[in-house]
């Protein structure tokens, strides 16, 4: 759902590619906040440099902001059918990807 939320693109470079090649980036520091402004949706190319090159907090809020008002909606329903308040961990961005492959994702179809 997240990922069909921005067309199969990656909301870095825009790319259309298989929405089981899609990740979810968490913005460091942001996971606290509003979670739909704290992921980005990126291709494994620009996941990798958006961690090897450190992008700044930033301009990972700027993609952010950049979003289309379109998909921007279909996130915050994604997170408005089930709030996720991410546990206290030194990786949030990993148990982020494991609540969605486990269970959250059954959530996420049965109420689209
Ligand atoms: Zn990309
Ligand atoms: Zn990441």
């Amino acid at each position: 759902m997240l990922k069909m939320a921005t067309d199969q693109r990656c909301e870095c470079c825009g790319d259309r590619i298989a929405p089981g090649l899609l990740q979810i980036h968490c913005i460091p520091g942001m996971i606290d906040g509003n979670p739909v402004s704290s992921i980005l949706i990126l291709c494994p190319v620009c996941h990798t440099s958006m961690h090897t090159l450190s992008v700044p907090r930033r301009d990972q809020r700027l993609l952010v902001r950049s979003r289309r008002a379109e998909t921007e909606r279909r996130i915050r329903r994604v997170f408005r059918e089930k709030p996720y308040h991410p546990p206290p961990s030194p990786d949030p961005e990993e148990l982020f990807a494991s609540a969605l492959s486990a269970g959250g994702m059954d959530l996420f179809l049965n109420g689209a």
